[in-house]
């Protein structure tokens, strides 16, 4: 089923041990669309400005995105940022965001874009998420990325995408920071704990226009019943260490993919997304239990781990689907054990 994402479409700037590269095609929405790509129809919705190139939407092309509800703002700057990454890939400093184009932004999704089932609303404002959330009230699968700046900057706002969505996707410290838990699996459970009935108030829905749905359900717009709200599915993106996975039924990590060389994790975390919801969207018709999650999870792992072997979106441009099956196989070998237990003292 087709995928709609809203985000950012940037030019980044990024400087790693192992080099530096200016002004390249980034942005967490573009990341997403070259990932999920592999799986379904992706429509993308962004402003650029005057100065994005054709060359960058033929990036996008290429991968058969249907960039038409790319909008080019006249006179507009795109979004730009800038980013240094020390010895420790995990963490980086930001050194300069220009919102440009997206401060102002006002999102009219076409008719298409509001027909796909499942919404990825990669990270850019809250309040933008939440328009375009609001245009898709039967989106059956919203998935929702953030950040430490909107956690700091528009908490509130934030609150409320989240209710509307059904999983939530954020790096391990900015769970931490959103739940003022320490431990990983009990911010992720305190997430879970934020879902309610239809019939509840939840803390953050006073004002949401939306329903979302239930994983297994079609959600309420159309007239049908909503299930719950707020999300179920809660993945701790761990860089390096890998990802893991909470639902209300189980838990599930997986590390990242082991590689000899890693020279931009910028994107990373996109990638894995588009590779998590688009295994979803891909078998949209399907309950989404927790083992198709499991599984969502392995190619969302092997997508991100090419993304880190380039600078920028390299790598993923001239990816084959076999390399990606290839890598999900041999991630499946390195994590499979089998319990041998032995007699072991009191
Ligand atoms: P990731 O490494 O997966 O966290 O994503 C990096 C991408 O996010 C880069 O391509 C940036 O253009 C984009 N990005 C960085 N800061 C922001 C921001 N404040 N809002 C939206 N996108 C951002």
């Amino acid at each position: 089923m087709p995928i709609t994402v809203v985000g950012s479409i940037a030019y980044d700037s990024v400087s790693t041990p192992f080099g530096e590269r200016q002004r390249m095609l980034g942005g967490a929405a573009v990341h997403f669309a070259l990932a999920a790509s592999f799986f379904q129809e992706v429509r993308v919705v962004g402003p650029v400005g005057d100065d994005f190139g054709e060359t960058e939407l033929d990036v996008l092309r290429n991968r058969g995105v249907d960039i038409s509800d790319v909008e080019r703002i006249p006179g507009g700057k795109t979004f730009f940022w800038r980013g240094k990454y020390g010895w420790d890939l995990n963490s980086r400093e930001t050194l300069d965001t220009q919102l440009g184009v997206f401060e102002g932004f006002q999102p009219k999704l076409s008719e298409a874009s509001r027909s796909s089932d499942v919404l990825f609303l990669a990270n850019i404002q809250p309040d933008l998420q939440r328009e375009v959330r609001a245009q898709m009230p039967a989106a059956r699968f919203v998935a929702l990325d953030s950040m430490n700046l909107w956690i700091e900057a528009a908490r509130d706002s934030l609150m409320k995408a989240i209710a509307e969505c059904d999983c939530l996707i954020l790096n391990d410290s900015e769970l931490r920071q959103l739940t003022d838990k320490a431990s990983l699996y009990a911010a992720a459970r305190e997430v879970l704990s934020w879902a309610s009935s239809p019939d509840d108030s939840s803390p953050d829905d006073s004002s949401s226009d939306t329903t979302p749905s239930g994983n297994s359900a079609p959600a309420g717009g159309g007239g049908e019943p909503s299930v719950r709200r707020g999300p179920r599915v809660i993945v701790a993106k761990q860089g390096e260490y890998g990802a893991a996975l909470v639902t209300a039924d189980g838990f599930f990590s997986l590390p990242a993919f082991p590689l000899e060389s890693v020279v931009d994790p910028t994107g990373a975390g996109d990638t894995f997304a588009g590779g998590f919801v688009g295994y979803i969207a891909a078998h949209a018709d399907e309950e989404i239990t927790d083992e198709l999650l499991r599984q969502a999870m392995a190619h969302g792992t092997a997508l991100a781990s090419f993304n880190v072997e380039e600078f920028g979106t390299h790598r993923i441009e001239r990816l084959a689907g076999a390399e990606i099956v290839a890598r999900v196989r041999q991630l499946r070998e390195f994590t499979q054990f089998s319990a041998a237990p032995v007699p072991l003292g009191e």
